[in-house]
C-alpha cells in the first residue's frame, strides 16, 4: 500500500486532501507546526499519522518522507499582506521549507510531490483566463516565494527525476478554512461575519473578480494529480480552478440570500498586491489529468455558509456546556 504525506495537514486545503485519502482508506502521514493551522482541524483525521514539527528544520523532513511514496505538499504561510509586512517569515515557510522537503524526499526516495501553486504567480496582468504559458509576474513576496517553490519543483524534477507537479490554485473556500484573521480568505471572512450579523469590508470597489474554487474541486485535482500517468504530469504546472469568476460584490450578494444578512458592506481603499481580475484556463489540466470541476460555485458557497452555521452553533453550545468537543 502506498504512504502518502500531507504538509500543511492541521490547515485547510491539507486537511482536506487528508480527509480524502482517509476515506479512501489510504494511509496517510500529516505534518504541520500550526504557524495558522488549528489542532480542531484535525478532527475526524484520528487515522491519520501525525507529525508535529516545521519543515525547516531538516530531522522533521527527514522523518515526514521516510517511506513515503506522495506528497501532498500545502504547508506555506498564505497570505499576501503578511508577506508585505513580513517578507522573511513567508520566505522561510514558503521556500526554505520547500527546498527543505524536497531534498529530504529525494533522499528518501519519495516518487511523486504534488505541490501547491499559486494564481498569484500571473500577477495583475490584464490577459485573461490566466493560462500557464503566460510569464509569471508576481506582485507580492507571497507571490514571489510560492513561484520560488514551483521553480525548485522544476529543478528537482530535471537534476533527480523526480515527479514533480504544480497545481495553481485560484482562491479556494469551504468548509474548515479559518475565519478569524485578516489574513484569511475573504469568503471565509465574509460567513463568518454576515452570519453574526457583523458588517463585511470589501477592499477597492468590489467590481475585482476571482475565480472562486470550492475545495473538493481542489482535493479532487490532487488526487487525479497523485495517480495521472507519470509521463503526462512529470514537471507540469497546470491550473486548478473552476473558468469562470464572480466579482465580490455578486459574491456578497449571494451570501446575502444565504446568511439573511440585511446590511450593506463598508467600502474600504484598495490593498497593496491585490489583484483585480484573476480568472484560470483550465484547459491544461482537463486534458493531462481529466481534471473537471465537480462542484460549482453556488452548490459550494451553500455547503460553505451551511458549514459556518452548524460550526458557530457547535462553538455557543460548547460555550453553555464545556463538556461537549468543538469541531
Ligand atoms: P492554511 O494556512 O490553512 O494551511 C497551511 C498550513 O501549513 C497550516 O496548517 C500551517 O500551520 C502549515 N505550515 C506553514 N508553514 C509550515 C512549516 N514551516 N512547517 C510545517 N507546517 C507549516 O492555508 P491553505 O489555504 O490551506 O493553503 C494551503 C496551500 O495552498 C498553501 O501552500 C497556499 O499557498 C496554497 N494556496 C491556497 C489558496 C487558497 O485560496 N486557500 C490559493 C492558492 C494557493
Amino acid at each position: 500500500m502506498q504512504l502518502y504525506l500531507v504538509t500543511g495537514a492541521a490547515g485547510f486545503i491539507g486537511r482536506s486532501i487528508a480527509a480524502a485519502l482517509l476515506a479512501r482508506g489510504e494511509l496517510v502521514r500529516g505534518v504541520d507546526n500550526f504557524i495558522t493551522g488549528k489542532r480542531a482541524n484535525l478532527n475526524g483525521l484520528e487515522a491519520m499519522e501525525f507529525i508535529e514539527g516545521d519543515l525547516n528544520d531538516p530531522r522533521v523532513c527527514a522523518k515526514a518522507c521516510e517511506a513515503v511514496d506522495i506528497v501532498f505538499h500545502e504547508a506555506a504561510l498564505p497570505s499576501v499582506p503578511l508577506s508585505i509586512t513580513n517578507p522573511i517569515a513567508t520566505n522561510q515557510c514558503c521556500v526554505g521549507a520547500t527546498l527543505n522537503l524536497l531534498m529530504a524526499a529525494q533522499a528518501a526516495g519519495v516518487r511523486r510531490l504534488v505541490y501547491a501553486g499559486s494564481s498569484s504567480a500571473y500577477g495583475d496582468s490584464p490577459t485573461q483566463p490566466k493560462h500557464e504559458g503566460m510569464l509569471p509576474e508576481p506582485i507580492s513576496p507571497y507571490a514571489a516565494a510560492k513561484l520560488a517553490g514551483e521553480h525548485y519543483l522544476s529543478a528537482f524534477s530535471h537534476v533527480h527525476g523526480m515527479e514533480t507537479v504544480v497545481l495553481r490554485y485560484f482562491n479556494v473556500f469551504g468548509p474548515h478554512q479559518d475565519p478569524t484573521s485578516h489574513y484569511s480568505g475573504v469568503l471565509a471572512i465574509f460567513c463568518r461575519k454576515m452570519l453574526a450579523g457583523e458588517v463585511p469590508t470589501i477592499y477597492g470597489d468590489g467590481g475585482q473578480s476571482r475565480d472562486f474554487t470550492y475545495i473538493d474541486n481542489v482535493v479532487h485535482a490532487n488526487l487525479l494529480a497523485a495517480s495521472a500517468p507519470a509521463e503526462k504530469v512529470r514537471g507540469k504546472v497546470m491550473n486548478a480552478a473552476t473558468g469562470s469568476r464572480i466579482t465580490l460584490n455578486d459574491t456578497f450578494h449571494h451570501l446575502r440570500r444565504l446568511t439573511g444578512f440585511k446590511g450593506s458592506p463598508l467600502y474600504a481603499q484598495g490593498r497593496a498586491g491585490d489583484i483585480r481580475e484573476s480568472l484560470a484556463d483550465i484547459t491544461l489540466a482537463q486534458k493531462l489529468i481529466g481534471y473537471e470541476p465537480i462542484v460549482g460555485f453556488p452548490e459550494g458557497l451553500r455547503r460553505t455558509v451551511e458549514w459556518y452555521r452548524q460550526s458557530e452553533e457547535k462553538s455557543h453550545a460548547a460555550q453553555a456546556y464545556p463538556s461537549l468537543e468543538y469541531a
